[in-house]
């Protein structure tokens, strides 16, 4: 027997229930800052602590741009008036480049996984999603290292200049329907490495992105719950500012 088994029964660890049921287990997200009401002085503080410029004031309203939150806490730690900030982990959105997903997939579906510049912590949270807690294979999800075998190619990383040609070539050789799946910040807007001497301003500028995962970086339920949203089977939540998910955290 596995000895991860053995310890699974010893502990009493076992799968997460998500996504049949909700995952309550303490740790499963950082959350995420969400758009609030808030005083001229406290929401000036947080556009002026923020290093990627999340936050945006429109009519005395703080706005958050979440494509572009590196979770660097300082809007919480580092202020009088902390971000509001929900502890959601359903993180899947419709690009902006595709909406109106239908289901493509009816069973099982491979993953082609890529790092287009990725530091490794994206990839580490991918590499969780096979492990015996998130265990996706028992959702029919299974990861491929050939194009030509994948359904969903998930990308993570800037989409640096050197990866961009690799980038292209890899989502041709995959049979369509395919769909594209961007996990982290640098996949969606460059993150702190936009516009710079290696990328341009994320993996949105290279592919036609399907599902985007904010996070920085997004936990393994974020990504899983991406990969469900492109393989048709949850549908994607809306986290821009007044969305019913930002409404349902507490706004
Ligand atoms: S956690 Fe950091 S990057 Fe994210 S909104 Fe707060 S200050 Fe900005």
């Amino acid at each position: 027997m596995s000895p991860w088994v053995i310890k699974g029964i010893r502990t009493g660890i076992k799968t997460s229930a998500y996504p049949r049921n909700a995952e309550t287990a303490a740790g499963v997200t950082p959350g995420l800052p969400v758009s609030s009401q808030m005083d001229t002085g406290a929401a000036r503080a947080l556009v002026d602590i923020c290093p990627t410029q999340v936050f945006t004031i429109i009519n005395g309203r703080v706005n958050v741009d979440v494509d572009r939150c590196i979770h660097c806490y300082r809007c919480v730690r580092g202020v009088e008036q902390p971000a509001r900030w929900d502890s959601t982990y359903e993180w899947g959105v419709e690009s902006n480049q595709k909406k109106n997903l239908l289901p493509a997939f009816r069973k099982s579906i491979n993953i082609c996984v890529v790092d287009a510049g990725d530091c490794g912590s994206c990839l580490n949270e991918v590499r969780q999603l096979s492990s015996p807690y998130y265990n996706i294979h028992r959702l029919g999800f299974f990861i491929t290292p050939t194009p030509r075998h994948a359904d969903v190619l998930l990308v993570v990383g800037p989409g640096t200049d050197h990866m961009s040609l690799a980038l292209q070539k890899i989502y041709n050789a995959i049979p369509t329907p395919k769909r594209v799946v961007a996990a982290g910040v640098c996949a969606l807007s460059g993150g702190v490495f936009a516009e710079s001497f290696t990328c341009s301003e994320g993996v949105t500028d290279i592919l036609p992105v399907d599902v985007e995962v904010p996070g920085n970086p997004p936990p393994p339920l974020a990504i899983l719950h991406g990969l469900l949203v492109a393989a048709g089977r949850k549908p994607p939540v809306d986290l821009q500012p007044g969305s019913s998910q930002a409404n349902a955290t507490g706004e």
